[in-house]
C-alpha cells in the first residue's frame, strides 16, 4: 500500500518537472514547422520511460588525407600547326610515262606505248564531242565542193591544205569559198592554170604567206598537168615532190583525197599536245610522227589529227590553255597540267520570290580551280610553211642606239 503511494508520488513529480521543462523550452524556441526542415527526417526514438529521445548527431567522418590519383594526358601540338592551319593538299601532278623501247622475247626491239594512253585518248575524244571546234566545220577535208567531179574535189582538197598552213581555218574556208563561187570556169586545175598570178593572189590575199602560196600553187598546177596527167599524185613521194608540200600535208592529202592512211599527219597541235602529255620528247613534227607511228594503232592514224587539232583549238590552246576545263587535269593524267591556280568566279542565282512577287537575287561567289594562263612549255618551231621551204620567222630584235 505504502509503496504504491510512493510510486504515485514519484510519477506526479516527474510529470510536473517534464511539464515545466517543456514550457521553458517552448517559450524560447523559434516557431518552426518541422515539415519544412530536413530535421523532420531525423529519426526519433522512445526511451524505456516513454520519453521521446533524439539520437545523438552522427559524428562526421573525418576525411583522411588519402592521396588522389590524377591522370594527365598530353597531346603534342607543333608550333607550325598552331601558327598556320593545314592547307588543302595540292592535286598531284601526273608523271611523264613516255613510250619506251623494250627488248621482246624474240630479241626484237619493240615500242611499249605510254601508260594510260587509251584513257587519255578516250577522254580527249569525250571532250572533243562536247565542244565543236573550227576544224569540225571548216577543216580542209570538208572544204572541197561536193558538186564537182572526184578529180576536182581532190584538187581542191590539195589546194585547201596548201592554203591552210599558218592560216586559221576560218580564213582558209573563206578563201576556198571565194574561189569556188567566183573563179572563172569553176575551181579546178584548168581554171587555176588559166589565171595569172595576180588574179590568183587576189583570191587568197587574206591567207598567211599568200604571195609564196600563189607562186607554189601555180607551179603545182603546171607539174600536175605535165607529170601527173592532170591529177594529184596518189603516193607520198609524188605529193612531197610538189612545191610547198611536206610530209604532214602529204599524209593528210593521202587520207582526205585518196582515203588511204599511210602515215600520221602531224601538225603543230599534234606535235605540241603529245609532247605536253609526255608521250615523247621530240624536236619537230617529223620526229613526233615517227614516234607515234611506232606504237599508235593504225585505225587512229587518221583520227588523231582531227582529234588534236580540235582539242588545240578549244581547250589545250597554244597560249592560255584551259587546264581548269580539261578532264585530263581533273583525273591527274596530264603532266603539263597547270594545277593549283585559283580564280574567283562570280555566280548569280535567283533563289525565291518575295510576297510582292519581286525576285530576290542572291549573289554567290564561288572559288574555282582553274588553269593558269601561261605561255607554252613546249616550244613549237613548226610552221607548216617550212614545208614550203622556209625557216620560221624570227622576231626582229631592235638594236639599241
Ligand atoms: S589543257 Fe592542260 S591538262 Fe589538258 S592536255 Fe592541255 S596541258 Fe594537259
Amino acid at each position: 500500500m505504502r509503496s504504491s503511494r510512493i510510486s504515485r508520488d514519484t510519477s506526479r513529480i516527474l510529470a510536473a518537472s517534464r511539464a515545466l521543462r517543456q514550457t521553458r523550452s517552448g517559450a524560447n524556441a523559434p516557431v518552426h514547422d518541422p515539415s519544412d526542415s530536413e530535421l523532420s527526417s531525423v529519426p526519433t526514438d522512445v526511451d524505456s520511460d516513454g520519453d521521446f529521445t533524439t539520437p545523438p548527431p552522427k559524428r562526421r567522418k573525418t576525411v583522411r588525407d588519402t592521396p588522389v590519383k590524377v591522370k594527365y594526358e598530353t597531346t603534342e601540338v607543333s608550333l607550325t600547326s598552331l601558327a598556320s592551319p593545314k592547307k588543302e593538299a595540292k592535286p598531284k601532278k601526273a608523271r611523264r610515262t613516255p613510250a619506251k623501247k623494250v627488248n621482246g622475247a624474240d630479241g626484237m626491239v619493240k615500242i611499249e606505248p605510254p601508260a594510260n594512253w587509251e584513257e587519255i585518248y578516250a577522254l580527249t575524244r569525250e571532250m572533243r564531242n562536247e565542244n565543236v571546234a573550227p576544224v569540225d566545220t571548216m577543216g580542209c577535208e570538208s572544204l572541197a565542193d561536193k558538186q564537182r567531179s572526184p578529180r576536182d574535189q581532190r584538187f581542191q582538197t590539195l589546194i585547201a591544205l596548201m592554203l591552210s598552213s599558218q592560216t586559221k581555218d576560218t580564213v582558209t574556208a573563206v578563201a576556198m569559198r571565194g574561189m569556188q563561187e567566183r573563179m572563172p570556169g569553176g575551181f579546178n586545175l584548168e581554171s587555176v592554170l588559166a589565171l595569172d598570178p595576180a588574179e590568183l593572189n587576189g583570191f587568197i590575199n587574206k591567207v598567211g604567206f599568200h604571195n609564196l602560196k600563189t607562186k607554189y600553187i601555180k607551179q603545182t598546177a603546171e607539174i600536175l598537168r605535165d607529170k601527173f596527167d592532170s591529177e594529184i599524185p596518189d603516193t607520198i613521194e609524188g605529193l612531197v615532190s610538189l612545191p610547198g608540200v611536206g610530209p604532214k600535208m602529204a599524209y593528210l592529202t593521202m587520207s582526205a583525197a585518196w582515203g588511204r592512211d599511210e602515215g600520221i599527219g602531224v601538225d603543230v597541235h599534234v606535235h605540241r599536245i603529245t609532247n605536253l602529255w609526255g608521250w615523247h620528247k621530240t624536236q619537230n613534227p617529223e620526229q613526233t610522227r615517227a614516234m607515234l607511228e611506232s606504237w599508235l594503232p593504225k585505225d587512229k592514224w587518221h583520227d588523231i589529227n582531227n582529234l588534236l587539232v580540235g582539242f588545240g583549238q578549244t581547250i589545250c590552246l597554244p597560249v592560255g590553255r584551259k587546264c581548269g576545263d580539261c578532264k585530263l587535269s581533273e583525273r591527274g593524267l596530264c603532266p603539263s597540267a597547270v594545277v593549283g591556280a585559283k580564280k574567283k568566279v562570280k555566280k548569280e542565282a535567283v533563289i525565291k520570290a518575295d510576297p510582292e512577287g519581286e525576285s530576290v537575287v542572291k549573289e554567290e561567289t564561288v572559288v574555282a580551280q582553274v588553269g593558269e594562263v601561261k605561255a607554252e612549255d613546249v616550244d613549237v618551231p613548226v610552221g607548216d610553211i617550212e614545208d614550203i621551204g622556209r625557216a620560221p620567222r624570227q622576231r626582229a630584235v631592235r638594236s639599241k642606239a
